[in-house]
């Protein structure tokens, strides 16, 4: 089976193409469970994400779209939340939806993989920005909030690597997931990005591995093109690691499908 859980819309005003040409390409490229998981609205960086005002457009959308399509594909009703102490809206934890992403995409509200704020690596010391993103990943894990854990290792998009081996890095951070019960998706957007890998990387996957933390698929596509893109890749990664199954998501409840 193929899968593909983290995908946005136009609702997000950095994505582009309408939810049915996204479906299409996703039936065209005969993945079986395809879920959408915007960026849930905050009461900060309102600009980048969905409205509180649209959230109901937005399911009724993609429910009408799981109806529509109901014999050709199996369509997921997810969000993208980032974890950001202070801003996470209850209406979005507390939303009834197949799934929530736990992300995070700020550090002290520094959007460091915005290439608008490129200036904020100038300003403090790689290895304390790598620190302190796995910290607030830990934090969101330990949060028991989120069923699967967004990019693991975003921080890296950019390329500015740090001196301490990633694992190390990663460590508290990996077990904090484990502990919760957390999903770690293969999100092949890095393919795209400056770094021009997977999130996470080959080590990250294996420490998750050895922790038998289970994973899952997804594009991050924010245009139809982006979608499935790097796909074997992920997949070949994640069974020369070891993986055999992946987890997809209905009502919250995990299930294992093989891919
Ligand atoms: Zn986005
Ligand atoms: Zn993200």
């Amino acid at each position: 089976m193929r899968i593909d859980l983290h995908n946005h819309t136009e609702r997000c005003n950095h994505a582009v193409g309408t939810i049915d040409e996204y479906i299409q390409r996703a039936i065209e490229l005969k993945i079986d469970i395809y879920g959408f998981s915007e960026h849930a609205p905050m009461d900060f960086d309102e600009k980048y994400r969905l409205a509180f005002c649209d959230m109901p457009a937005y399911v009724n959308d993609i429910l009408s779209a799981k109806e529509k399509y109901k014999k050709e594909i199996d369509i997921l009703l997810g969000y993208e939340v980032d974890y950001l102490p202070g801003h996470m809206d209850e209406r979005v934890l507390s939303a009834d939806v197949d799934y929530l992403i736990g992300s995070v995409h700020f550090i002290d509200k520094w959007g460091f993989d915005n290439p608008e704020f490129l200036s904020g690596w100038k300003e403090k010391d790689i290895d304390e920005i790598w620190k302190a993103y796995f910290e607030a990943t830990e934090a969101m894990a330990r949060s028991g909030k989120f069923d699967i854990v967004g990019h693991l290792d975003l921080i890296k998009v950019f390329k500015f690597m740090p001196k301490t081996d990633t694992r190390l890095l990663a460590k508290d951070a990996l077990q904090a997931i484990k502990k919760s019960n957390m999903v770690l998706e293969l999100n092949t957007a890095g393919l795209r990005k400056p770094i021009g890998e997977l999130y996470p990387s080959r080590a990250l996957l294996e420490a998750a591995y050895e922790l038998e933390i289970p994973i899952t698929f997804s594009s991050d596509a924010h245009a139809v093109e982006q979608i499935g893109a790097g796909y074997t890749l992920a997949t070949t990664l994640a069974k020369d690691v070891g993986y055999t199954k992946a987890v997809t998501f209905q009502d919250r409840d995990k299930q294992l499908i093989t891919f």
